[in-house]
């Protein structure tokens, strides 16, 4: 008999049939006369509930039917007589296919705390959390092509190895075959680079944006979606050191197309986790109100279902980084001295503090934060005829802070090499990306969305190191 999967079984009408099914156990409870035991095979987030007659089966059998044990079981559908399931597989045989020892498995049916489970995250995919997790991961992901390969764009494949360190000076891995301990030096004392395995120092991508402007300024509509890099030591619940990220980039776009795009993108993929993953949110959305019962009122996050409706029911607020500032200086907890990095006026960075303050406190939607001054962003980015400001757009979201990270590219050669020279990146080993600007130049826009970033918004879920299966942070690269 073929095997079926639990989310079908519970889905079924057809009382009385037999299925085969296949999974791990949750539970097993029950009396002298019979067993239940909770089956979960990881297609949903519902157990199934399989009902064994004790009398029926060996008392050895049953007695390894335990937490964590893989088992088989063939048995008829019934309507089920407990709450909580509209079905139940009444069983006519059983099997373990694989024992567990509960005495050592760490994985008890009792709640675990996030910090544990990323210890063990080579088990955490048979949690209710992880499982939800990582199917709205997927359901994100199938999104993401879905909807850009129903606009036409090209996905791309960008390098993940470069020899370009112009985006993220300081901040790269190094990827060499030279023996650290042994190393072939120049005449001058400097590490000889042409030794090495591309005859040149290289590194992680920290973006593919550069390549992915290269490939837009031929094929009109593109989008990267793939791992990228950047060894920056910021132990925060928003960053990781390995994350996925999608950047299209697109010719002929402006500053507020790139903004639009943005906007029905991010929409999108909410609509489509509203649509696709209901069973998945609801547990998440019941477990992080369970984890704010005892936050104050005011501290605690909207009802996860509820915020995602609102940011689609509603325009992003669109506003300049000067008026951001202006906002942000006059704030109450500004003047109250309870930002860590008090915003003293034009100029600053803003910090994630901030960004959460005028998407949850003052506008309470998503803010979408426009020319910024050119000394806090990339070299690549339009100049405002104020020659001040840059055409940047950063996406803020509750909870999350910057979510997206985008601009109008400058296109103009001139200007864009006099910003390289002034900015130091080194204009004379790009050629490659000043070409676009030398033969058939257009105006074009992009934008980068962390993935991970995307999926704590999604999920609910607080850490980064939760929405991806293997974290990778300083001091932590197991599994
Ligand atoms: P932040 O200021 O939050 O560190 P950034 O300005 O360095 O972000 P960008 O270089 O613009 O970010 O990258 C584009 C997007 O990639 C960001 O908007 C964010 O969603 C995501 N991102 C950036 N750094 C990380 C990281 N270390 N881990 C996970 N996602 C990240
Ligand atoms: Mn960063």
């Amino acid at each position: 008999m073929r095997r079926t999967k639990v989310s079908d079984i519970i889905k079924s009408e057809e009382i009385g049939k037999e299925f085969l099914v296949k999974g791990w156990v949750r539970t097993r409870r029950g009396n002298k006369n019979v067993s239940f035991i909770a089956l979960n095979d990881g297609s949903t987030i519902h157990n199934l509930q399989i009902v064994a007659d004790v009398e029926k089966f060996d008392e050895e059998l049953l007695r390894r039917v335990t937490t964590g044990a893989s088992i088989a079981v063939t048995g008829t559908l019934n309507p089920s007589q407990g709450s909580g399931q509209q079905v139940e597989i009444l069983a006519q045989a059983l099997d373990v296919i694989g024992d567990c020892d509960v005495n050592v498995y760490p994985l008890q049916p009792k709640k675990h705390s996030l910090e544990f489970l990323r210890e063990i995250a080579h088990l955490r995919f048979r949690t209710n959390t992880f499982s939800a997790v990582a199917r709205v991961r997927h359901a994100m992901i199938f999104a993401v092509h879905s909807f850009f390969s129903s606009k036409g764009f090209v996905n791309i494949h960008t390098p993940i190895i470069t020899a370009s360190d112009a985006e993220g000076a300081g901040e790269m891995f190094q990827v060499t075959t030279l023996d650290l301990n042994n190393l072939p030096k120049t005449d001058d004392g400097k590490v000889n680079y042409a030794n090495d395995f591309f005859g040149k120092s290289t590194n992680l991508t920290v973006s593919g944006q550069l390549e992915g402007e290269l490939a837009a300024m031929g094929l009109g509509e593109i989008y990267t979606f793939g791992p990228t890099f950047r060894a920056e030591n910021s132990n925060t619940t928003r960053h990781l050191a390995e994350f996925w990220m999608i950047e299209p980039e697109m010719a002929f776009y402006e500053l507020e197309d790139n903004m639009d795009l943005a906007e029905e993108f991010l929409k999108y993929l909410i609509k489509y986790a509203l649509d696709n993953c209901m069973d998945d949110l609801k547990f998440l959305s019941a477990r992080l109100q369970e984890e704010e019962k005892n936050k104050k009122a005011e501290d605690r996050s909207m009802e996860l279902i509820e915020k995602m409706q609102f940011v689609l029911a509603n325009d992003f607020c669109r506003l300049t980084y000067s008026e951001a500032i202006e906002i942000l200086k006059n704030s109450k907890p500004n003047k109250k001295g309870q930002f860590k990095y008090p915003v003293e006026g034009y100029g600053v960075d803003l910090q994630s503090e901030h960004e959460r303050y005028l998407v949850e406190k003052h506008f309470k939607k998503p803010v979408i934060l426009t020319n910024y001054p050119k000394e806090i962003k990339a070299f690549y980015m339009k100049m405002n005829q104020d020659e001040k400001t840059v055409r940047a757009m950063d996406v803020l979201f509750p909870q999350i802070g910057e979510i997206i990270g985008g601009s109008q590219r400058e296109e103009n050669y001139d200007k864009l090499v006099k910003r390289m020279n002034e900015m130091n990146v080194p204009a004379e080993q790009m050629s490659w990306y000043l070409d676009t600007r030398r033969f058939g130049t257009v105006p074009h826009s992009g934008f980068g969305l962390g993935f991970e970033r995307l999926m704590l918004f999604v999920t609910g879920m607080g850490n980064i190191r939760d929405v991806i299966p293997f974290p990778r942070t300083p001091n932590n690269a197991e599994f």
